[in-house]
């Protein structure tokens, strides 16, 4: 029973063998896949994904660098009339490598934290290079369902965020990134998860990432926690009910 709290099924890489990318993760015993929209259309393939197989659901949202192209009030309607239909808000939050549209990505973020506390769903948060500011902007926003998603924080902040409750899922590239390994020594396995982030972050080198590899995910986490595997897997899939 093991979980991907994180993913796009949705893009070009999955797009020939999808089908066969959903068997695999059967067979790996995966029980639950969560794609994560990124755009208006993104939105709208992850709503019909979850739709089409059993194993997939769907969360919704504005990824930073896209929040200064689209309408983000339109888009908050569309998320708001399918909200049945999904279990989180995300991916979104910022993104500070390209600090251009900056003041526009903190609005969105704000509009979209706003909307995950309004139907009463965790939010799933994007932060790379702009971690204390989404610490900042959450903590005042009194949200209280979290789930930072590959976060490259310090430690510091690690352990101020495990403090407010949130939640962290651990990315597959863990096998060969010591942040994400330290992240796990830092964080109580009640507030672990795994993701893939596939197509991306994938942990065997020079190939696409799939959401069946979570398991090497488990591994680590099993690892550095010095935990029964049987038990990692219980551990998150009891995070998963109280979260979601
Ligand atoms: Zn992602």
């Amino acid at each position: 029973m093991y979980i991907d709290i994180h993913c796009h099924l949705d893009v070009e890489q999955f797009e020939k063998d999808l089908g066969q990318v959903i068997k695999n993760a059967e067979q790996a015993d995966l029980k639950v896949i969560l794609t994560n929209g990124t755009n208006s259309d993104s939105n709208k393939a992850a709503l019909k994904l979850a739709k089409k197989y059993d194993l997939v659901r769907a969360a919704l949202g504005i990824y930073p660098e896209h929040a200064h192209e689209l309408d983000v009030d339109q888009e908050i309607e569309f998320i708001k009339k399918h909200k049945d239909e999904i279990v989180a808000i995300g991916e979104v939050g910022l993104d500070g490598i390209d600090k251009t549209n900056f003041e526009e990505q903190k609005k969105c973020f704000q509009k979209m934290i706003d909307l995950a506390k309004e139907l009463d769903l965790p939010v799933v948060i994007h932060s790379r290079k702009a971690e204390s500011v989404c610490i900042e902007m959450l903590q005042a926003s009194k949200i209280k369902k979290v789930l930072l998603h590959c976060f490259c924080g310090k430690k510091k902040l690690i352990e101020r965020a495990a403090k407010l409750g949130y939640y962290f899922s651990v990315p597959t590239n863990v096998v060969r990134a010591e942040n994400f390994q330290s992240l796990i020594r830092n964080v109580p396995i009640t507030q672990l998860f795994a993701e893939t982030d596939a197509p991306w972050l994938s942990p065997f080198k020079e190939k696409r990432n799939e959401p069946a590899f979570v398991v090497e995910s488990y591994k680590e986490i099993a690892k550095q926690k010095k935990m029964d595997p049987e038990e990692v897997k219980k551990s998150i899939f009891m995070n998963w009910q109280k979260l979601f």
